[in-house]
């Protein structure tokens, strides 16, 4: 429970947790507070939507017959980018089950099953509409994925929520099936963002004594499994970080590659041309750490030391 962030906060922490913002005309006054005679707050967290369309920035902002703009906080289009659309009540949620929404308060879990319509969900939840038909066969560009994650944990962060404070619109009112992916994979993403500094691009490690350690087993594990799993699968944080900012530190790789915790292909790519640095070729090479390659990682940079 808390105050709905102003919109000059809602951008603030939009931005730094990495987003780029567009702000559609007249957004920080677009809302429903008047006319419902019902003001927005206090919030209780974020439900996350898909349109079951395309190109309908314009319709979340107006509204459709029967149900007036604004339909949600942010607009999020396939790659459009983020889109403010309303500040203040919107009609995105509807008639929500009760029960749920206390879930959310309390931030416990599992959410129980939303088989009641009895509260009004617009009165208290953040809304983010993602363009996509929602049929299972609609992708979700990694880039609008990454960006709907950010949006949840900005907001969560700012009003000292968890993860457990997300929920989808399937989830809190009976029979609809929004967002078409799973949410508790979602929050799972969510809960790793907030684990990380906002709009951190390549973790640096503070300075300390003792040098952080990386695990080479673990790591291994990490660069086996995160390529091929889900966009920004993460295996093993802190050491996939420690060795992409090292990476990163002596030219092997990107910075804006690095820092999402997830040993992915650039990663395994950039490793490989580490090896082949050190001299190592053909399946030595392949990206995939070793012993002296990470030893040799970590003392070169300065950033961590190895366990076996
Ligand atoms: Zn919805």
């Amino acid at each position: 429970m808390a105050t709905p962030l102003t919109a000059a906060k809602m951008l603030a922490v939009l931005k730094a947790e990495g987003l780029t913002v567009h702000e559609h005309a007249g957004w920080k006054t677009h809302n429903r507070d008047s006319a419902t005679g019902k003001s927005f707050g206090p919030v209780h967290g974020v439900l996350i939507h898909h349109t079951a369309g395309h190109n309908d920035r314009e319709v979340c902002f107006n509204g459709r017959t029967g149900l007036p703009g604004p339909l949600c906080h942010g607009w999020l289009g396939q790659t459009a980018g983020l889109w403010m659309i309303g500040h203040g009540r919107a009609n995105h949620a509807g008639l929500v089950d009760g029960d749920v929404i206390h879930a959310l308060v309390a931030e416990s879990s599992p959410l129980p099953k939303d088989d009641r319509a009895d509260t009004d969900g617009n009165d208290c939840l953040y809304g983010l509409e993602i363009e996509n038909l929602g049929n299972g066969k609609d992708p979700y560009p990694a880039a609008q994925y990454r960006q709907a994650v950010l949006w949840a944990a900005a907001i969560c962060r700012a009003h000292g929520w968890s993860e457990r404070s997300v929920a989808g619109h399937k989830e809190v009112q009976p029979g609809k099936i929004d967002p078409s992916f799973d949410m508790d994979v979602f929050r799972a993403d969510v809960k790793k963002q907030l684990a990380t500094k906002p709009g951190a691009t390549a973790a640096t490690p503070p300075p300390s004594a003792s040098k952080p350690k990386v695990d080479l087993s673990r790591l291994i594990t990490a660069a086996k499994t995160d390529p091929g799993a889900k966009q920004g699968h993460v295996t093993y944080l802190a050491g996939t970080n420690l060795v992409e900012a090292a990476l990163v530190k002596l030219g092997y790789l990107a910075r804006t590659y690095a820092g999402d915790g997830s040993f992915g292909s650039t990663t395994v790519t950039a490793y490989g041309r580490w090896q082949y640095h050190l001299g190592y070729r053909g399946t030595d090479a392949n990206g995939i750490p070793g012993q002296k390659s990470l030893v040799e990682l970590g003392k070169k940079s300065g950033l961590f030391t190895v366990v076996a």
